[in-house]
């Protein structure tokens, strides 16, 4: 064996081995690959080997995408075949609201170049004569649906990464990882060991166990899992006889399964509802190609809504049942990335669909290794998603409850129980009193709304029983004064003798005065978005950043991965040690006055001012911001005092009509200023200038910020795309997200998000278009639910357009 490689791949699953081959195709050839059996030794030898394209997330459905495509490359290199079964596949909506979802599926692989189309029960039975159609309302026909040999195609990865130079060293189970002072790895064997800067865990079913040897506690958790074969089916055969071809694959959501053909018979699989953890503490390393103890109990009830679905199943025979194990995080999205504080080691697990998904997963993993940058959006997997709070009990009960779900409806209005209450702020308790409808943001309880005795949201795709309650919270902010928690937002403290510079350099804008704040866009290397926060100058007592919450981990890795070595700089992230109170609203600024002996005057207290006051009995960090696009303030204090803070200004604020209003207001409220949020319109694929952002990238500062050469080149060449804000002329559901934009009967731009703007009473989409017609004011439309809703291009804020409310230096009333 080696004792040296560029790079040591953990595991000879499917994932493994599409990272070792993605490293060697782009030059990493003296990468190693270690499996301590043979290949496909965990989940993957037993799996159904089902893919489609088809995916919730645009961009995990574009990785779905660039995996199938890759099939015909690694086949051909190879020499391996994979087996590869395009059949063509029908979704099946035995629901309205499901039908809905596929509509929007169909709409959202419009922007991708997914084909796909809604098509009538009978047409999708005409594909697929083995459903019944009365039991369906509508059905989704996609091309690029089919299945593969599971070893196959392992094999064919690892045989093309082998002709391009990597290596493979089975029966070699690494035991031990070592990280050096040179931050280098001792990756420890039974055969030896070999040293190494980067490591990759591919452990698939032992992932939990290899990021124990680095003092790590992944979030995945194996499920058993079942499908069975059938014996040999008349109907199969005659649908084999009459088309020439393979039987449709068939995923029928309300019946929780996925069907296909296997050999003359058919195999159908579920996702249970009584389903079961395997191995929930740890793996045995004796697991190998194993298979568990069926239990057809457990998924009798899929089974029987499947054999009314598709008759035909009846009267077959059952030839076998296949019970297996394979791994999932607490979102069912893989776990891929560098992991923050560990230089050098890199996940690639918690992939439960391996052969839809694997090789996007090796492709983006290879670039990120190789580049620095995965050269793709893969927000949605970045391992850094899931901080510390992902502990294995959480890990445990979201897996559980994302299993059960695997193929229900999640309306946007919905948000999960599973894991919550986990992390709360002090005055959770305050607010559940008045109402507060909690979503959870990183683990922590989040107000959404207020709401009335009685009422609770009724998960719809349309606007909901929450509409008219929001409506009043925006009111109340717009006419008089609304507070709102903030605890979820991030914040850092930076402190160091070379704080200063560092920031300079980190941030594109100019570094604000002490006592004075300012919007911070952050670049990567080649130009493109990976933060947009608030940088506040606290004088004597440092930096702090404000940022997006559910970014927290994400935003820290980036920090730490670029902190000067000396110790000259230090950043901490806060978390719920500094939590957050904002009130805003023409009357803010009396409520405050009201509990400060602070001189709050618009020439003392000035927009973007920030210091600490005092405020009652206690002290608060205070900013004159708001991203309501109102006058208001942003109080930061310790978690001893918020309680304390929140009642003196309620109390203050009952003057005043106070109101308080949940994070849908503040959402209605800011897209009335048409401002962005981080993974919504601000994401790691797109410039500042495209975003809107291009004022606060200080081409001309003399720090030489990550990212300026690209930032430059942007500005001159006038970047791809332009984000804008439009009107739409929506009756009865507003866009989500990832809608398609059409001009001129072609898609040409993409929603990033919206929702009914209350206070202008008013349907607003935010979205991404194509620079060169993001000034025309006409011709628009935009797909929701299938329909296409005209829309208009909204040139200024619907609020304020002067920005006079939030900025202006005139009092409104009096002052301290
Ligand atoms: C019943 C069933 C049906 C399925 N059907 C489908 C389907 O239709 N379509 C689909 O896309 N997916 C399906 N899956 C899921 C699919 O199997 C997984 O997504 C995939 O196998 C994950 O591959 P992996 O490489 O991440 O993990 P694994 O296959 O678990 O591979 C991990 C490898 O790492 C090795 N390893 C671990 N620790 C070490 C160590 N310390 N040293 C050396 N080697 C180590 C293991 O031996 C193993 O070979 C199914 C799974 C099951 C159980």
């Amino acid at each position: 064996m080696r004792t040296h490689a560029q790079a040591v791949v953990i595991g000879g699953g499917v994932v493994g081995c599409s990272v070792l081959y993605h490293l060697a195709k782009f030059g990493w050839t003296d990468a190693v690959l270690l499996e301590r059996d043979e290949l496909t030794s965990g989940s993957t030898w037993h799996a159904a080997g089902g893919m489609h394209t088809i995916n919730g997330d645009p961009n995990v459905a574009k990785l779905q995408k660039y995996t199938i495509d890759l099939y015909k490359e690694i086949e051909e290199l190879s020499g391996q075949p994979t087996s590869l079964h395009l059949t063509g596949g029908v979704l099946l909506a035995a629901t309205e609201a499901r039908f809905d979802w596929l509509k929007s599926v169909v709409a959202k692989g419009r922007y991708l170049g997914i084909d796909a189309k809604i098509i009538t029960p009978e047409r999708a039975h005409e594909l697929m004569p083995l459903l019944d159609p009365s039991c369906f309302v509508g059905a989704l026909e996609t091309v690029v649906d089919g299945h593969l040999d599971p070893s196959g195609t392992t094999q064919a990865y690892a045989k093309a990464a082998r002709k391009l130079g990597a290596s493979i060293e089975r029966f070699t189970k690494v035991e031990e990882l070592i990280q050096l002072p040179d931050k280098t790895w001792r990756v420890i064997t039974n055969k030896g060991e070999i040293r190494t800067p980067h490591v990759v865990n591919a452990g698939g079913l032992w992932a939990r166990e290899i990021g124990r040897m680095v003092g790590r506690e992944h979030p995945v958790l194996a499920m058993e899992h079942m499908y069975l074969i059938t014996e040999d089916m008349p109907e199969v055969a005659a649908i084999n006889k009459s088309t020439g071809k393979e039987v449709f694959h068939a995923i029928d959501f309300d019946g929780e399964l996925y069907l296909r053909q296997e050999r003359g018979g058919m195999l159908m699989g579920t996702y249970e509802k009584a389903c079961k953890p395997w191995s929930e503490h740890e793996t045995p390393w004796s697991f190998g190609h194993e298979l568990l103890q069926p239990d057809i109990e457990r998924i009798a009830p899929s089974l029987e809504v499947g054999f009314k679905h598709f008759p035909a199943f009846q009267n077959a025979g059952i030839k076998k049942i296949v019970n297996g194990p394979f791994t999932f995080a607490p979102d069912g999205n893989p776990l891929i990335g560098p992991v923050r504080g560990l230089e050098g080691y890199w996940c690639a697990c918690g992939v439960m669909a391996g052969f839809s998904q694997g090789g996007g997963v090796g492709l983006a993993l290879a670039q990120w290794m190789i580049h620095g940058d995965p050269g793709m959006d893969v927000w949605a997997m970045d391992v850094a998603r899931f901080g510390d709070w992902a502990s294995k009990a959480y890990t445990n009960a979201k897996v559980r409850e994302n299993y059960a779900r695997r193929f229900s409806i999640r309306f946007p209005n919905e948000e999960l129980p599973a894991g919550r209450p986990l992390k709360t702020s002090p005055i959770y308790d305050r607010l559940a009193a008045q109402g507060a409808q909690f979503g959870a943001m990183a683990g922590l309880e989040v107000p959404l709304w207020y709401a009335p005795d009685g009422v609770r949201d009724e998960f719809s795709w349309y606007r909901s029983t929450d509409f008219d309650t929001v409506a009043a919270e925006v009111r109340g902010v717009r006419e008089r004064v609304g507070l709102m928690e903030t605890t979820s937002f991030a914040k850092y403290r930076v402190g160091g003798s070379a704080a200063a510079d560092w920031l300079d350099r980190m941030l594109t804008c100019r570094l604000p005065a002490p006592g004075r704040m300012t919007l911070a866009p952050m670049l990567k290397h080649d130009g493109k978005l990976i933060g947009d926060f608030t940088l506040a100058n606290l004088g004597a007592e440092g930096f702090m950043i404000i940022g997006s919450g559910i970014a927290e981990d994400y935003h820290m890795r980036w920090f730490q991965q670029h902190l000067p070595a000396d110790g000259s700089v230090s950043i901490n992230p806060l978390g719920t040690d500094l939590c957050g109170l904002a009130i805003a609203g023409p009357r803010a600024r009396e409520v405050l006055a009201a509990v400060t002996t602070a001189d709050l005057s618009p020439s003392a207290f000035r927009f973007m001012d920030i210091r600490r006051i005092p405020v009652g009995m206690a002290s608060a960090l205070v900013g004159r911001v708001s991203y309501t696009g109102d006058l208001g303030y942003e109080l930061w204090c310790s978690p001893s005092c918020q309680r304390y803070i929140f009642e003196v200004l309620m109390k203050a604020g009952a003057l005043h009509g106070i109101r308080l209003f949940g994070s849908r207001a503040l959402n209605a409220l800011r897209l009335e200023k048409a401002y962005g949020s981080w993974a919504r319109e601000y994401r790691p694929i797109y410039g500042p200038l495209e975003a809107g952002l291009g004022r606060f990238v200080a081409l001309d500062k003399e720090a030489d910020f990550i990212g300026k050469e690209a930032a430059r080149r942007e500005r001159e060449s006038g970047g791809r795309l332009r984000l804008r804000c439009f009107i739409v002329d929506a009756a009865n559901a507003d866009v989500i997200g990832d809608e398609p934009i059409w001009r001129d009967g072609k898609v040409c731009g993409w929603v990033t998000s919206g929702g009914y703007a209350h206070g202008s009473k008013l349907s607003v989409a935010m979205g991404y278009v194509p620079r060169e017609v993001a000034d025309e004011l006409d011709g628009w439309s935009i797909e929701i639910l299938g329909k296409m809703q005209s829309a208009r291009l909204q040139s200024t804020p619907l609020f304020d357009p002067e920005g006079t409310r939030m900025a202006s230096a005139l009092a409104t009333t009096g002052t301290a």
